[in-house]
């Protein structure tokens, strides 16, 4: 849109660009003052395994209910608070609430379950990121070997030196690391190899892709081997119905999640989900 009122050079700020900004910046405070409020939550969608539909592992996936009763995704927010710094406190909100669940959880019986939490970029830039994981595991008991974190795909290609450096200290405090959306950026090979990550999840528009024409499931298929061929676990995220869930056992993908297996839901209703089908370990 930005574009189009660029004329000769010159760029005029439109009444909808202020209009847009203005909004940008109240929805800025109406944030702050409701994760101040408690207005945020986390849903939990499980993830399963693809050969027997047993559930692994679960993310955690942020929400907002503001005040006045809207829920608000965090495809609309996140980027407002990865803008104001806002995500640096949130982010850290969201590993302790994760962390904790996954305690309870463990407590609860599901002993094996890993628990997958996004982390944005700005807060894996911030130059605390590591102590503070290290505290959130400290603090809430929550053993490292369970816990994933999720870093997207155009995060993994910024500034590989200082990146490689950094993932190798998260690494060392024992969690593992996915690359979210994965095929969505532009990963070469070479830098793929040198980060020390775990897994791959293909991004939801593949698999969506992937029951169209002959080459709509080339990207997935690519994903999948190349995960084989580096020896990453592979997860296709979004698997809304058993046609691409079929597809996806056929190319060898081995994890799965989406609405065909489950919603992100409250930590009650995971629960009750979960002791509908066993556990298995992740592979
Ligand atoms: P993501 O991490 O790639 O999460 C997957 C998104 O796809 C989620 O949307 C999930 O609800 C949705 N999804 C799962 N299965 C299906 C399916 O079968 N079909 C369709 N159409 N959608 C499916 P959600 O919860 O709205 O999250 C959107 C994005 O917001 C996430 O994408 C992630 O990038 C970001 N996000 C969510 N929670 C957090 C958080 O705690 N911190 C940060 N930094 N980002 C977060
Ligand atoms: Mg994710
Ligand atoms: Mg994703
Ligand atoms: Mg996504």
């Amino acid at each position: 849109r930005a574009k189009s009122q660029r004329r000769a050079g010159h760029f005029y700020f439109s009444r909808s660009m202020g209009v847009e900004i203005r909004e940008r910046v109240s929805m800025m405070h109406a944030l702050r003052s409701g994760f101040q409020r408690g207005e945020l939550f986390l849903a939990y969608q499980p993830q399963v395994d693809l050969a027997t539909d047993r559930a692994f592992g679960a993310e955690a996936l942020l929400r907002w209910r503001t005040e006045d009763g809207r829920l608000i995704g965090p495809d609309r927010f996140i980027p407002i608070a990865e803008y104001s710094g806002l995500i640096v406190d949130i982010g850290e909100w969201v590993l302790r609430q994760a962390l904790a669940e996954l305690v309870r959880l463990r407590a609860a019986g599901y002993r094996t379950l890993t628990m997958s939490v996004n982390v944005s970029q700005v807060q894996f830039r911030h130059p605390q990121f590591v102590e503070m994981l290290r505290r959130a595991l400290a603090q809430t008991g929550a053993p490292p070997e369970y816990v994933e974190l999720e870093i997207t795909e155009s995060m993994a290609m910024e500034e590989p030196a200082l990146l490689v450096e950094k993932l190798a200290q998260v690494k060392r405090t024992g969690v593992s690391i996915a690359i979210d959306d994965f095929g969505t950026g532009f990963s070469s090979l070479s830098h793929l190899q040198r980060l020390q990550v775990d897994r791959l999840k293909i991004d939801r528009t593949f698999v969506t892709e992937i029951t169209g024409s002959a080459r709509g499931s080339s990207i997935a298929e690519m994903v999948i081997q190349l995960g084989r061929n580096l020896g990453l676990s592979v997860i296709a995220e979004g698997v809304e119905d058993e046609r691409q869930a079929h597809i996806l056992r056929s190319l060898g993908c081995p994890l799965a999640q989406g609405f065909l297996y489950a919603r992100p839901m409250s930590p009650e209703d995971l629960q009750a989900w979960l002791d509908k089908r066993k556990l298995i370990e992740a592979a």
